[in-house]
């Protein structure tokens, strides 16, 4: 009474005035910022009522209202159940097919929900450990990796369009075809980040031959049987792939399913054999299967049909895995298909009345019969999350490499073309992509090596470094000019260029992997209380739906305070897990995150269920979290290095860069929310101040100089941001003669300089090429030494930047296997396996 008798008297106290509303609203706010429970909102709201006054009939509707929302079960039957019916009949939530569902339940979350929650736990995302080598994986790459690239060679295998026998039986022999099988079982048994660190490495020697040792480690037989095969086809297979004595492909892929690949035709129809014994019959026909015309065992998704019933889970049971010998009678392989020209094996199969036995071939045994789909979006993460990041890595660090190294050696004007402005945006620009997607590609890492499989996770690393790769390559052919567009042995990024749009298609093409998995799954899978809504409502169950509303109701209000707090303060009350130079940027991501899930909680609440056919929205959704998520990881990757203040220009620029994309994707939502009133309150106020209040802007001018210079000059940083690429030795080798070119050009530029100042000063004549070094080194103006340094760097130079010539007998490409004999004997070809009759 007494504690009223004060606050009452706090409140209305005159003198006090407006400080005591300020009080109130302070209050408040606070409790909205924290997101206070609801009883703490119950006491405190009485506390202020009951200070102010007010009068005695709206303390009586507050005191009801506060019992009937403060205990649970009064508040279950008498709000929440009609709440419920009339979501279930209005159909408010969206509709969830079998096959979706499957998607939605396979893997877990991880910190994307953080993002999701409005309020991440900064810490807990920095603090996540960093994916290390054993030192028997690092051996593997610095020795056997090492040795494979240098036997590959990628121009010869883009004339020959064959791995040299050589090649693969060392790729077989050493074990890189069981990466990731246990050594239990005769595999490497390594880590996703030490798959992932050699498929980068191979993929910077070659976008061909990388794929003979990244598809039978992705998802396929080998993953397949790890996680769901049955002990007897463990033994019998995984040994067998270990030793590469069995060539796995998988196959999913249909004239008619890609995308929608749910919507498989390929069948098995289940019956029992004289025998007693109980078969499948299968009929398929698929398309661009990887591996499969060189396969023995194919990996074969197909819906399975039992009319009888004999499993006792109906006539179809659905989609099913399984393994087919490639040599059984039926199965038909011969033919190839031409990835843009890109050498590796890929060919439609299709299978007539095929017979396999069930509990021998069906992955799991017939307990694994109708688990197909879910096996496979359970598996999904070793492709999306290791191969293609690994892949775009690898290629986006070699581009780094080349551009720097091309735009430092070639002169046009008298100056290193990397000198023009011009040229430095695409340099910078390459320069922090290479930055960020390494740093992506490792904060993935961190959860697939803690046994982790986040889906939406993966898809935002498939999808951003893909596009990451794409953009890098098509800068760094710009910058070469006509030495990136003459094929040859010199050309380097050639074949990257032409292979890029494989990656951007595989394993979920990229439109849909933004569209509909990174936000579609996310919205519902990462998103605190929206799945757990959506299953209560189709189970019926009252209790779980309470919870789950009233929980979002509190999330929303929380969200709105933090969001509105956080916008007007420009993020400056978050936490920040650490202090200095890269605080800010902190405290930006907690923002972007607020506003973030408010956001996604009024899009969700005005378009329910056809907010999941509203691509174009959903697609700047996934750009926000994308790029929250990869903002983090640059920031986390800054601190494991241990915050090199050489890397700040790319941290920098990565951070601003993901700002600016994050600001683009709000505005267009913003702009795009049609709807009567709160369409025209987005559009108008809010779309204003979101401009006014930007988080940022485009990377500026200054600081893609920076960037651009650090990756010219800082051999330091230049060697850190391309570690882990395959960089040969060998003279004759293209990449070596541009490296060597460059370090030495690196090291006469004092010279040149020295050169040029005389010029200058008038104690030498300007004259073109060596004449001038010469009059320099007569006119005492440079040593020997100097002299002949200078001279290395100009021949060096000279030769880095000639392009490869062909004679037209070698040229034509009936000529050419003339001129081109392969090395060694070529590798098998695709028509090996006898085409059943
Ligand atoms: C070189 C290569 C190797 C391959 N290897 C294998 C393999 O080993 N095994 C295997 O099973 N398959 C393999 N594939 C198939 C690959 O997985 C498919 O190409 C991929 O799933 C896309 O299918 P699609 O090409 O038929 O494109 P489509 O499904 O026809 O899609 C075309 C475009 O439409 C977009 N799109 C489709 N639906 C939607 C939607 N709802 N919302 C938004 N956008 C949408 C897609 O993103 C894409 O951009 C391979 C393909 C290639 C080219």
């Amino acid at each position: 009474m007494e504690l009223l008798t004060t606050i009452n008297g706090f409140l209305l106290n005159e003198n006090l005035g407006l400080w005591a509303h300020v009080f109130t609203a302070g209050v408040i706010l606070t409790l909205g910022f924290l997101g206070a429970p609801l009883w703490l909102w119950t006491v405190t709201l009485g506390l202020i009522f009951i200070g102010f006054s007010v009068p005695l009939s709206f303390l009586t509707f507050f005191v009801v209202v506060a019992v009937l929302f403060n205990i649970w079960p009064l508040r279950q039957y008498l709000v929440t159940l009609p709440i419920m019916r009339l979501f279930q009949k209005l159909g408010l939530m969206p509709q969830i097919s079998a096959t979706e569902r499957t998607a939605l339940e396979a893997g877990v979350v991880w910190m994307e929900s953080e993002l999701f929650s409005g309020h991440p736990d900064l810490k807990k995302m920095l603090h996540q450990p960093v994916a290390t080598l054993s030192q028997e994986e690092q051996s593997f790459l610095d020795h056997e990796v090492e040795e494979l690239c240098s036997m590959i060679n990628d121009w010869e295998l883009h004339k020959t369009k064959q791995l040299p026998v050589e090649v693969f039986d060392y790729i077989k022999k050493k074990g890189f075809l069981g990466l990731i099988i246990s050594k239990e079982y005769g595999g490497l048994g390594f880590s996703p980040a030490a798959n992932s660190a050699i498929v980068q490495k191979i993929s910077s020697r070659s976008i061909g031959a990388v794929i003979y040792v990244m598809v039978p480690n992705s998802l396929g037989p080998a993953e397949l049987l790890t996680h769901y095969g049955t002990q007897a086809q463990k033994d019998r297979y995984l040994p067998r792939l270990a030793r590469g004595e069995e060539i796995p492909c998988f196959g999913l892929t249909e004239p008619t399913a890609g995308s929608d690949a749910a919507s498989i035709l390929s069948d098995g129809i289940l019956f029992k054999g004289a025998d007693g014994v109980l078969y499948v019959k299968l009929n398929w026909r698929k398309r661009w299967i990887t591996l499969a015309s060189i396969s023995t065992l194919i990996g074969l998704a197909f819906r399975l049909r039992d009319p009888e019933n004999l499993l006792g889970k109906g006539t179809d049971v659905g989609i099913t895995c399984a393994l087919i010998p490639s040599h059984l009678p039926g199965v038909k392989i011969g033919k190839r298909h031409d990835p843009l020209g890109i050498p590796f094996h890929n060919c439609p199969t299709e299978g007539v009345d095929v017979i396999i036995k069930a509990e021998e071939d069906i992955i799991g045994g017939v307990a694994g019969a109708g688990q197909g789909w879910q096996m496979l979006m359970e598996c999904l993460g070793a492709g999306r999350g290791i191969s293609l990041p690994a892949q775009a890595a690898g290629g986006t660090k070699l581009c780094t490499r080349v551009a720097s190294s091309h735009a430092t050696v070639r002169k046009q004007f008298g100056l290193s073309i990397g000198k023009f402005e011009g040229v430095e945006e695409p340099l910078a620009r390459i320069a922090g992509y290479t930055y960020w997607t390494e740093a992506l590609r490792r904060y993935v890492l961190s959860a697939l090596n803690q046994h982790i499989s986040p889906p939406v996770v993966t898809a935002i690393a498939k999808y951003t470094t893909t596009e990451a790769a794409r953009k890098v390559v098509n800068d760094t052919m710009d910058i070469l000019g006509g030495a990136g567009i003459s094929m040859g042995p010199r050309n380097i990024i050639a074949s990257m260029y032409i292979g890029t749009p494989i990656s951007i298609t595989v394993e979920g093409a990229n439109i849909l992997t933004r569209t509909l998995m990174i936000f579609g799954q996310g919205a519902l899978r990462a998103h605190p209380f929206a799945f757990k809504e959506v299953n209560a409502i189709e189970k019926n169950d009252l209790k779980s739906f309470d919870r789950a509303f009233w929980g979002h109701m509190g999330h929303i209000l929380r969200n709105t305070f933090r969001a509105l707090i956080l916008s007007f303060t420009r993020g400056y009350l978050a936490l920040s897990p650490v202090g200095g130079t890269t605080k800010r940027a902190w405290q930006k991501l907690a923002w972007c995150s607020a506003s973030f899930a408010i956001l996604t909680d009024i899009a969700m609440g005005l378009l329910g269920g056809q907010l999941k056919v509203k691509e174009k929205l959903t697609g700047r959704f996934a750009d926000i979290l994308s790029w929250m998520f990869i903002g983090s990881s640059v920031l986390k990757r800054w601190e494991d290095e241990g915050r090199p203040a050489q890397d700040l220009p790319l941290v920098k620029y990565s951070m601003s860069l993901a700002f600016h994309n994050i600001q683009e994707a709000f505005d267009g939502i913003y702009t795009n929310l049609d709807m009567p009133v709160i369409g025209w309150i987005f559009r108008g106020p809010i779309r204003w101040w979101s401009r006014v209040n930007m988080l940022a802007a485009q990377p500026r001018d200054r600081l893609t100089h920076a960037v651009a210079q650090r990756v010219l000059a800082d051999q330091e940083v230049r060697d850190r941001l391309t570690l882990g690429i395959f960089l040969p030795t060998h003279s004759g080798e293209a990449l070596a003669r541009l490296e060597k070119a460059y370090t030495t050009a690196k090291r006469a530029e004092s010279v040149d300089k020295k050169i040029r100042d005389a010029v200058k000063a008038k104690k030498i004549r300007k004259k073109k090429g060596s004449a001038v070094i010469e009059d320099a080194y007569q006119a005492n103006i440079i040593s020997r030494e100097e002299y002949e340094l200078i001279l290395n760097a100009e021949k060096l130079r000279l030769d880095a930047i000639q392009v490869d010539e062909f004679f037209e007998k070698e040229y034509l490409p009936g000529l050419s296997s003339q001129m081109h004999k392969p090395a060694v004997k070529p590798f098998l070809t695709g028509d090996w396996v006898q085409p059943a009759s």
